[in-house]
């Protein structure tokens, strides 16, 4: 603990961590030793974790990196937390992310960007930015993050570290501050596949505060033996043939795949005519749930209070103008113009069939293959205020990862080499609905 604090009090420039909770994670840290001297510690006894300021830690500030939700207290710990904790594990402090994490930058938190390590003048990723510079920097073992639609495998891919976003439904969002309900997961950022097995293995699985999570067993993913079938693998052609993808990053996968093939795998290009579609269906189905969700930060109940209001419908407006930010603001705006009545059938209902339709899609190419493996990001880290100015831009930052939220499907982002200015690459590993035992052995294979 000593240690990791030291790193974060050297490292602040960065803008990881937004809380640092010095005082009790040394305290912590002397019960774990005393129990390890006993003989009853914990399987993570020892870990330093760090989590992103979207997860619920009672008795600690939380704000999902927004105004609105300042000086805000958790009255409870997030069941994944809670299952750390209780193995164990030592929280060092809270993470930057975007506001409500939602960016892919991390450039739209109130307390300010995240830097990369690898160079200061670019972006960390998001929204879980502050949660993998931590880790590429060594300011902490592990963190953990929430992926959405890519937050934990963007930045996990930017900094070169791994990054697993679980099946929808393996771990429970209970204390994990809602963008998108039907999509948002917690997941680990770390360094190595197995101390992210190891942390999945134990956050994942029933809870009674969640009637999304599966009663599904859940398998020792840390123990499952290493990985030695021939895999068959599909990759999606468009993703490699393609002009708007920097050449670094094409070619890096186009390495993997081929070293596989050599290997003795089954390499297939596959077609995915739904492509085109992820994207829309993605922003039109967050911004619709986002719209929803966000509806309960109106100035009364929690945090942040505008001192401008005169009765209680300014209250609202004015709390709501002044403390989100505005990619909050115009998702919200998004959000509700989708679901309003005249447009609800147009974007909302279309967008929830074509949900079905890259399902069913996605369903058939693992009847055939183990494996989708893609690139994670069409670029590396881009310089910070590069795309501020433009939402689409930004939002094609997503191409890849949102699929697996789309579908609910497993997927790891694990580092892949480095681009011409030494910044990190990654590639990405899909593979069938809750099984992610595969997906780890797997990945571990190719790391
Ligand atoms: N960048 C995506 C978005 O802004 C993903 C966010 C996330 O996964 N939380 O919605």
């Amino acid at each position: 603990v000593d240690h990791y604090l030291s790193k974060i009090a050297s490292a602040s420039h960065l803008n990881a961590f937004v809380e640092v909770y010095a005082d009790e994670a040394r305290q912590i840290a002397a019960a774990v030793d005393q129990k390890i001297a006993d003989g009853t510690a914990g399987r993570l006894a020892g870990l330093v974790l760090g989590l992103k300021d979207v997860l619920s830690h009672k008795d600690h500030h939380l704000q999902a990196g927004s105004r609105i939700l300042q000086s805000y207290t958790a009255p409870y710990t997030a069941t994944a937390v809670q299952r750390l904790i209780d193995a164990d594990a030592i929280i060092i402090g809270r993470q930057n992310c975007d506001e409500f994490a939602m960016g892919s930058s991390n450039e739209n938190s109130s307390f300010g960007p995240v830097l990369n390590a690898a160079d200061h003048s670019r972006v960390a990723g998001g929204s879980s930015g502050g949660s993998a510079v931590a880790v590429q920097a060594g300011l902490c073992h592990a963190s953990l993050g929430s992926d959405t639609g890519g937050s934990v495998r963007q930045p996990a891919a930017f900094c070169g570290v791994v990054g697993v976003k679980p099946s929808y439904g393996r771990v429970s969002r209970y204390g994990l501050i809602a963008y998108a309900s039907s999509f948002d997961c917690i997941g680990p950022i770390t360094k190595s596949v197995a101390d992210a097995a190891l942390i999945l293995e134990i956050m994942a699985g029933p809870d009674d505060y969640d009637s999304t999570v599966s009663r599904k067993e859940v398998p020792s993913y840390s123990s499952s033996p290493k990985w030695t079938e021939k895999a068959k693998i599909g990759y999606i052609a468009e993703t490699i043939d393609n002009e708007s993808i920097s050449s670094d990053i094409r070619q890096h996968t186009l390495d993997v795949l081929n070293r596989l093939r050599a290997d003795g795998h089954e390499v297939t290009p596959v077609k995915m005519p739904l492509l085109d579609f992820l994207l829309p269906t993605y922003y039109i189905l967050t911004t619709a749930e986002a719209s929803s969700n966000l509806s309960r930060f109106d100035g009364v109940r929690y945090g942040f209070r505008s001192s401008e209001s005169k009765d209680l419908e300014s209250l609202y407006k004015k709390t709501r103008t002044e403390a989100f930010g505005e990619e909050v603001r115009r998702r919200i705006l998004l959000g509700t113009f989708v679901l309003s009545a005249n447009y609800y059938d147009a974007y909302y209902t279309k967008a929830q069939r074509v949900r079905r339709l890259v399902r069913e899609e996605t369903n058939r190419f693992f009847e055939q293959f183990d494996f989708l493996i893609s690139p994670v990001t069409p670029t590396t880290a881009f310089k910070i205020g590069e795309k501020t100015e433009d939402p689409i831009q930004m939002y094609l930052a997503d191409i890849f990862t949102v699929q697996a939220n789309v579908v609910g499907n497993p997927a790891i982002s694990i580092p892949a080499g480095t681009d011409e200015n030494g910044m990190p690459v990654g590639i990405q590993i899909m593979a069938p609905y809750f099984e992610e035992d595969k997906m780890l052995a797997f990945a571990d294979y190719i790391s």
